[in-house]
């Protein structure tokens, strides 16, 4: 491929930046690198807002220290490749809760995402089943099989220990029924594992002795200052032009390259193109190539995604619990999903005035009217569910932000990953100078997303002609 490579990246989420920024380091010197989002903003599903006066994330709210196979996770090497290593904090309370039976009880210890790797530890929360997790004989899962976690763990472990504790953990971060999600694309660790352990405590423990966490280590971080600063100095970093409200409407194949076309149906802008970095969720990005891959499209787009609502209140001196926040399953008849108290859970956010920012997640896959309420109306019930769990009523709130979230978190159902393999190497096959990116392929969160981006920015230099570096 003649220099200087034009690569444009679709989607200016974490995905796209994290591919722009590995573009910018890998590809030949010259490389022009552009950014297309169709929104007014970088960042995507990582958007710092203000409340109050203290900077409060409206949507991701912090990233995985450790990838599972006990390194560092690619969201922190991207945040020290940025130079951002020195604004990276930790909770200072990591302690949450689980509601029961509308009270709250912590989170048992050692388990993974709510599987216990040892029943004795989850009984002040649920009852394993009487006859629970027998040895099978055989690997808990075939080679090429998956199965929803749900499953899985209700076989195992008894109904309880999925409603009460795997459940909403998995709600915590997917929005979505532990019954309907994939093991392989969630919890790939354990999947791992299960297809060679006969039990699912060992397949726990060994998915733990994976990836060893030194004591004390912390799990989680985020950046002072808030998750932006990520996206802008990835942005910074990537030295790509930067188009914003620049939505990619439509991606046909030229040639080995690509044409793009920009914006708007009455001045739609034509892009020629060498390679692209498709880094936008399922749907849009099935639209893309529904023209010329219609197989490919039908794959990706059949992925569904829930809908969320994020209610941030700033509280003057209520009196809460040294709890980071608390998750609450689906048969306690909550809106409430999850809450977090920012000002507990987070030293850096901690204030003098005694004010505390208290964020709750509203919305469940399948029940996206929930989301659509009034903003006066979602305060409100989170107020009054507030008060009802915590067990004192909570001062009003002096402010409040609503977030809404529509259509943003992924559904991986069994399959997921077989289906997102089979898409790639028909892509790779016929479209090599293209590459998906992001949480509709390889999973939810920072981490897996900024690997997803960087992944799909080797791919690229790979099908150009190679490295510049
Ligand atoms: C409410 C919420 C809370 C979360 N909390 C956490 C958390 O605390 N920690 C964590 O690790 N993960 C969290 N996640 C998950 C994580 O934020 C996402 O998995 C990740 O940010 C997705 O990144 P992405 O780049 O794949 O997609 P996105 O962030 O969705 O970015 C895709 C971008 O593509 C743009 N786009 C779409 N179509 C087009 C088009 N045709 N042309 C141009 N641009 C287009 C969109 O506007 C968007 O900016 C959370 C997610 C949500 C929704």
């Amino acid at each position: 491929m003649r220099a200087p490579w034009r690569v444009a990246v679709v989607g200016g989420g974490i995905a796209g930046l994290a591919a722009a920024v590995r573009l910018r380091d890998r590809a030949p010197a010259g490389t022009e690198i552009t950014v297309y989002e169709q929104s007014g903003r970088l960042g995507g599903k990582l958007r710092t807002g203000e409340l109050a006066g203290s900077p409060v994330e409206f949507g991701a709210e912090s990233f995985l220290m450790r990838d599972p196979a006990g390194g560092e996770s690619a969201a922190v090497a991207l945040v020290r490749r940025l130079g951002l290593g020195e604004r990276i904090v930790h909770p200072t309370v990591g302690q949450a809760a689980l509601v029961v039976d509308g009270g709250l009880r912590p989170i048992p210890g050692g388990t993974l995402v709510g599987v216990p790797g040892d029943l004795e530890r989850v009984t002040t929360v649920a009852r394993p089943a009487a006859d629970a997790d027998p040895d099978a004989g055989r690997p808990l899962l075939g080679a090429d099989d998956d199965v929803s976690v749900g499953a899985l763990v209700r076989a195992r472990f008894g109904a309880e220990v999925v409603d009460r504790l795997v459940d909403p953990m998995l709600g915590g971060v997917y929005a979505g029924r532990a019954d309907d999600l994939s093991l392989v694309t969630t919890m790939p660790a354990l999947a791992r594992a299960a297809r060679v352990e006969h039990t699912l405590v060992g397949a726990v423990r060994a998915a733990q002795a994976a990836a060893p966490r030194a004591p004390g280590a912390p799990v989680f971080g985020t950046l002072a200052g808030g998750l932006s600063t990520l996206v802008e100095a990835a942005a910074a970093a990537s030295g790509a032009t930067v188009r914003r409200g620049a939505a990619v409407r439509e991606l046909t194949p030229a040639g080995p390259g690509w044409r793009l076309t920009v914006g708007s149906t009455r001045d739609a802008e034509l892009v020629d193109v060498d390679a692209v970095v498709l880094a936008v969720p399922a749907r849009p990005a099935a639209r893309l190539l529904a023209g010329w891959a219609p197989r490919v499209a039908e794959g990706v787009g059949g992925l569904d995604y829930a809908s969320v609502a994020l209610v941030t209140l700033a509280l003057p001196e209520p009196e809460l619990p040294e709890l980071s926040g608390f998750l609450v399953p689906s048969t306690e008849g909550l809106l409430i999903k999850a809450s977090t108290f920012f000002t507990t859970k987070w030293g850096h956010l901690r204030r003098t005035d005694g004010l505390a920012l208290v964020r709750a997640s509203v919305g469940r896959y399948g029940e996206e009217r929930q989301v659509q309420r009034t903003d006066e109306d979602l305060a409100a019930t989170v107020h009054r569910e507030l008060s009802a769990v915590l067990g004192v009523p909570l001062p009003a709130p002096v402010a409040g932000h609503v977030q809404r979230w529509g259509g943003s978190l992924p559904q991986y159902t069994p399959g997921h990953g077989d289906r997102v393999a089979a898409a790639r190497a028909a892509l790779r096959a016929g479209h090599p100078t293209l590459a998906l990116a992001g949480a509709g392929y390889d999973g939810v969160g920072i981490p897996v997303c900024v690997r997803s981006g960087e992944t799909a920015a080797e791919e690229i230099i790979t099908a150009l002609g190679g490295s510049g570096t």
